[in-house]
């Protein structure tokens, strides 16, 4: 009888466990969703991307992909002048 109550406690504590790993899972797959439709496309997990202007041509580039020359903010190589 005890065991048989034991198996039972283990069993409910098993589905608690997964029940709460499940949460987890759906709150994080929300809150990507969240990010990916409040930026544009959901491209990386960031919070805020900066994005600059190339300091010749005018296009907005983000600052990982920009090239920065003295002082100034780049799209391309080709637009920096660098080899
Ligand atoms: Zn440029």
């Amino acid at each position: 009888m005890i065991f048989k109550l034991i198996i039972l406690g283990l069993v409910l504590y098993g589905v608690y466990i997964l029940f709460i790993r499940d949460g987890n899972l759906l709150e994080q797959m929300k809150e990507k969703n969240r990010t990916a439709g409040g930026g544009k496309g959901g491209k990386k997990q960031e919070d805020v991307e900066t994005v600059v202007e190339c300091h010749k041509c005018g296009v907005y580039v983000s600052v990982d992909e920009a090239i920065l020359k003295d002082g100034h903010y780049y799209c391309s190589k080709k637009c920096a002048e660098v080899k």
